[in-house]
């Protein structure tokens, strides 16, 4: 049960005393928030803890308390390993990238996640796949442990509930997430400044990558599936950045008659990052897992190995299964 998972997190959190915090690799508002926020509880805790991510942080997300303290492993490698090991918003080990090079042999990992598709590979985990993030499990699990919430906590909290239910749009907006930002607000946290920095801002190159990516759309005939990619020469012509492809996927499933919209990053030579969008219908986690990746019902991923050319009619054919 819940409550069960609950006790053991507090257990786990309280007996221990030094934590590596881990997310998964190019991680998303939810990711980032989620390892300050356990952060934060630990610091309430005194215990001691680094925080890592594989790669750099987004940089719109470096107001965040503490952010400039997660160490992009790629730059700043560690110089031990740790025994007990905090895994947010990774729903297989796979996704922890590189970080796991810093786990002990036999470490204990605590697993809080809100993937459906989460595998349960922690020690102890703490998964609930009906919360809209990882974000949304913190936050019941301070309420759980009677911690008093701050501005920069709860920022950090409304940062991960935001970007995960799109602005409060999508369908995992439940009456919870609603009343869990109510609160939040109640702290202090800018609202409408977050949406406008997380959800509304561009840059040029992010538009001009966009732009570029929107004049290679395709769909299939009978208009149900839209798809655009992206590679390094894209990036090259507009200046944009990796971080700068997030939301691009959305443009084809906005369609309308469209119900699987496809991003493709090309990665390297060998591999191709896809992307999924569901409008409803499809169920795009099972697409992705059918590739060895997952995710939720509406929004879900896979890297693949493989040229762009075989990739694209591979996935158009198992969306189509689905369809
Ligand atoms: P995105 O398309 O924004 O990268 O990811 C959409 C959703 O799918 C997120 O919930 C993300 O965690 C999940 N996801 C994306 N890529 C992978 C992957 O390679 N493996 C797994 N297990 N989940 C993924
Ligand atoms: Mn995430
Ligand atoms: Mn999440």
């Amino acid at each position: 049960t819940y409550e069960r998972e609950l006790s053991q997190t507090r257990d786990f959190l309280t007996q221990h005393n030094h934590f590596l915090i881990v997310s998964h690799v190019q991680p998303d508002g939810d990711a980032v928030s989620s390892t300050l926020v356990v952060g934060w509880l630990l610091s309430c805790l005194g215990k001691k803890f680094v925080m890592v991510n594989e790669g750099p942080i987004p940089k719109r997300m470096r107001y965040l308390w503490r952010a400039e303290e997660i160490l992009d492993l790629s730059v700043t490698p560690l110089d031990r390993k740790f025994d007990h090991v905090i895994c947010v918003d990774c729903a297989d080990f796979k996704r922890v990238g590189m970080t796991h090079e810093w786990f002990a042999e036999g470490a204990q990992l605590l697993n809080i996640d809100h993937h459906p598709t989460n595998d349960l590979y922690g020690t102890v985990n703490l998964v609930v796949p009906s919360a809209a993030a990882t974000a949304e499990i913190l936050f019941d699990l301070l309420t759980y442990m009677g911690l008093d919430l701050d501005e920069s906590a709860a920022t950090a909290l409304y940062t991960g509930l935001l970007t995960d239910t799109g602005g409060f749009r999508y369908s995992n907006t439940s009456p919870k997430v609603m009343a869990a930002a109510s609160k939040l607000l109640e702290y202090g946290v800018d609202g409408p400044g977050l949406s406008e920095l997380l959800l509304e801002q561009m840059t040029l190159p992010q538009l001009r990558l966009l732009t570029r990516a929107l004049n290679g759309l395709e769909l299939t005939e009978d208009g149900k599936i839209g798809w655009v990619s992206v590679d390094d020469e894209d990036l090259k012509a507009t200046g944009a950045v990796h971080e700068d492809m997030e939301g691009i996927v959305n443009y084809p499933r906005n369609i309308q008659g469209v119900e699987v919209g496809l991003l493709f990053k090309v990665i390297n030579e060998q591999a191709v990052k896809v992307s999924m969008r569901s409008a409803g219908t499809v169920d795009v986690a099972r697409v992705a897992q059918h590739f060895g990746g997952g995710g939720h019902v509406r929004a879900a991923g896979a890297r693949i190995e493989g040229t762009l050319e075989t990739i694209i009619p591979r996935v158009l054919e198992q969306v189509r299964l689905q369809l």
